[in-house]
């Protein structure tokens, strides 16, 4: 089964993408395995998209920017992937992302590969599964990856670190609104898009001049372009091209200053560090004689015997001297 997905995902076979990714997305013990050895072999032909992360609160118009820029890029012939991380878990009701019937004409596209968020499942597992479903999609040879996230909380970070440019919708707001300029935002993103300009003309121009304003202030990075405001409607269709056009500029000076090869190369690290942090956990909460010891400890911790920072390092004690290689 995985010789066979092998083969189909690198003749960009998008039936075989889909299951790919499903398998990706299981958690039984059987799938991950199998998934395991895709991503291992491939791999080494993964890497050579452009990453895009895109994000917003919902409403401000991110599947309508993506449809919208998704057909422009595959009108100049790229191949694009869309993939979502929808923050949602099964606790909180479904998924924020999901529920629509989203991007109806640009999953019509032959170049145009379209993955709708998979309804919650376990929170923290959303990374792996998208940075493994990059690996799929590049190893497939899509050129240009939109990675969709809504602007709420950790999902936006999550994904700021796994795309090479991380792009904010903003919503055109009124004077009062304004006070409102996120910091978080402005410093996590490398280029905000105010939307809607069509319908909300002087707010769209207020909000640009302000959070330029805001962006002036800014101590500027020496590794990155500087960060911009535009505005456009992705509704109508207008500021596509100067948004594009501020990304490939965004590419070819990150490309010859090293800094998007030195910014990939922070995320696999932390990747490593992430997957390492899930592994161990998972190994002492597998382990029935430490998860017994910490039943004793924590009894000990809630009688005020021992704190919780002793308890953990007993555990992780007793844990690095069963593993001693
Ligand atoms: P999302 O929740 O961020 O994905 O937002 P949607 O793309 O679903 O858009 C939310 C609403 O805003 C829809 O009614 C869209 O038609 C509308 N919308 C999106 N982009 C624009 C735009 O550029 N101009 C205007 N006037 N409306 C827009």
């Amino acid at each position: 089964m995985v010789d066979n997905l092998y083969k189909k995902i690198l003749l960009s076979d998008r039936l075989a993408l889909s299951k790919a990714i499903t398998l990706i997305e299981s958690t039984k013990l059987n799938d991950r395995n199998k998934s395991e050895k895709l991503i291992k072999k491939l791999y080494k032909k993964s890497g050579k998209s452009l990453r895009i992360g895109i994000s917003g609160s919902p409403g401000v118009g991110k599947s309508t920017f993506i449809e919208t820029l998704g057909m422009f890029l595959t009108n100049k012939n790229y191949k694009v992937a869309v993939l979502a991380v929808d923050p949602s878990s099964k606790r909180s009701g479904g998924s924020i992302l999901g529920d629509k019937t989203r991007m109806s004409e640009l999953s019509t596209r032959k170049n145009a590969f379209i993955r709708p968020s998979p309804s919650g499942g376990e929170l923290g597992g959303v990374s792996r599964r998208t940075r493994e479903s990059m690996i799929l999609v590049e190893a497939a040879g899509y050129e240009i990856i939109l990675i969709e996230t809504v602007g709420v909380g950790q999902s936006e970070t999550e994904v700021a670190e796994m795309v090479d440019i991380f792009l904010v919708l903003l919503q055109p707001s009124s004077g009062d609104e304004l006070q409102g300029i996120k910091k978080g935002i402005i410093e996590i993103a490398d280029l905000l898009v105010v939307n809607k300009e069509d319908e909300f003309k002087d707010e769209a121009t207020r909000t640009i001049a302000d959070y330029k304003n805001a962006l002036s202030l800014l101590k500027k990075d020496e590794n990155s372009l500087n960060k911009e405001i535009v505005k456009c409607s992705a509704l109508k269709k207008t500021g596509i091209n100067e948004i594009w056009k501020i990304i490939l500029n965004f590419k070819d000076l990150g490309n010859k200053k090293g800094w998007i090869k030195e910014k990939r190369s922070k995320q696999l690290e932390k990747w490593i560090w992430d997957d390492l942090q899930k592994n161990i956990f998972e190994k002492i909460k597998g382990n029935k004689k430490l998860v017994s010891e910490l039943v004793k400890l924590q009894k000990k911790v809630s009688d005020n015997k021992i704190s919780p920072t002793e308890a953990s390092k007993k555990i992780l004690h007793h844990y690095t001297k069963n593993n001693k290689s």
